[in-house]
């Protein structure tokens, strides 16, 4: 399925280990080789087209006793690329990305951190290096984050029609708390981040403090938490608190000092979004009382939440509809969203997913509007049982039914909504 001039990984590695042979001091090259038309460099710069083409989240570089190996992370999963690097070759390739983010390519005990920008065609991506030494050698993991901002679009957010206009209703409140929920991979940060995209106005001044900056947004003020120098989530809030502010995003609330403030500022008068790492709405209320935040607060803070998930997302170009029987372990699990006819989608695989049935993923989302019934419940300082009763009676879709909606569309397998929303 490649093109014919394009060359294989084994082709590059191939030449850059002969290259590398020549010289024949395979430990001293990398500073030498190292320049634009060394095999090395075409070889690193060949690892990131591919993760691109492929649309990989991440790049592992793992060195092995004989042979190291090469892995993309693609909508979740960890891929072997190649599995074949000789290990001859493999400290000149961790050296030059090192070099490519300004790194010390004489340490090789410590861990190192670092990040550079690289053009593909019209795309512009940053890569954020995470260098880890092992009994073997040093591995290397390159974070891709596209810079280009597309994604950030609410109506790429995967909301229902219902959810999109609550969550720009949401967006448009003067001040008030909104928080982005979910686990690790959930795509809440880019919610969050679609959030300032859709708000980015050059009439207000939005300040984000992060742990870390995933995607550098045009025009808003990004800080990066930094603990080695002290500079924690408590310290940098206390300090763009005084920066004239308009509106504020929180990286992730996990501490009573953060949550503190967090409320604090949306009391007075600014719009506050955050993350909070929780799996469903109702238990980031929870968790912020669990926090020890005054339940009368949190009731007249709190604007929204939207909790979510990421599921795979079927290939539209080969996914097949399929009749889900009465008696089918589907319709039970389904139970009162079953009726009988019900047709959902099915993975196949085509060249377009690579024959993987499935292409990117999908957000599943539930939107929660704190409503006056909702505030008045919170205010009592409500069990997690009364809270969810009190939910029950909003028009609230829980994340389940989002995605049986999302499923009925073809969008997804219901198996994974089964599995995921069992978890
Ligand atoms: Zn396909």
């Amino acid at each position: 399925m490649k093109p014919k001039n394009k060359k294989s990984f084994k082709e590059l590695f191939d030449t850059a280990k002969r290259s590398a042979a020549t010289y024949n001091a395979p430990m001293a090259i990398p500073v030498k080789t190292v320049n634009d038309r060394s095999p090395v460099v075409e070889l690193v710069n060949n690892i990131l087209q591919e993760a691109l083409e492929q649309n990989a989240s991440d790049i592992h570089v793992e060195p092995g006793n004989v042979v190291g190996r090469l892995r993309y992370r693609i909508d979740g999963n960890l891929e072997t690329v190649y599995d074949q690097i000789p290990m001859e070759l493999y400290s000149n390739v961790i050296s030059r990305i090192k070099i490519m983010c300004q790194l010390n390519i004489a340490e090789n005990r410590l861990p190192q951190d670092g990040r550079f920008s690289y053009s593909f065609g019209q795309q512009e991506i940053d890569v954020r290096v995470s260098i880890v030494p092992l009994i073997k050698g040093e591995k290397a993991v390159l974070r891709l984050l596209n810079r280009a901002g597309g994604f950030m679009d609410i109506d790429s957010l995967d909301f229902s029609q219902e959810n999109k206009e609550k969550f720009m209703g949401l967006c448009r409140e003067p001040s008030g708390a909104v928080i982005m929920a979910g686990p690790v991979n959930s795509g809440k940060t880019t919610t969050l981040y679609g959030a300032l995209h859709y708000l980015n106005d050059s009439a207000k001044n939005i300040v984000t403090i992060e742990d870390p900056v995933e995607y550098q947004l045009y025009g808003i003020n990004q800080m990066q938490v930094n603990t080695k120098i002290k500079l924690d989530f408590e310290e940098a809030l206390k300090a763009v608190l005084r920066q004239d502010y308009d509106i504020l995003a929180i990286g992730e609330v996990r501490s009573h000092e953060v949550a503190k403030m967090l409320v604090k500022s949306s009391l007075t008068g600014h719009l506050v979004f955050a993350t909070v790492h929780t799996s469903s709405a109702v238990k980031v209320i929870y968790r912020l009382l669990d926090m020890g935040i005054k339940p009368f607060l949190l009731a007249i803070a709190l604007r929204g939440i939207v909790a979510q998930r990421l599921v795979p997302r079927l290939c539209p170009h080969c996914c097949e509809v399929y009749d889900v029987l009465p008696d089918s372990s589907i319709a039970k699990a389904l139970g009162d969203n079953y009726e009988p006819g019900l047709l959902l989608y099915r993975r196949c695989g085509c060249d377009k997913c690579r024959g993987r049935g499935i292409r990117g993923r999908v957000a599943i989302q539930e939107l929660l509007i704190i409503d006056s019934d909702l505030q008045q419940c919170i205010s009592y300082g409500p069990t997690l049982g009364e809270l969810e009763e009190a939910i029950k009676n909003t028009d609230m879709k829980t994340m389940w039914e989002d995605g049986i909606e999302k499923a009925k569309a073809g969008l997804v397998e219901i198996e994974e909504i089964i599995r995921i929303c069992n978890e």
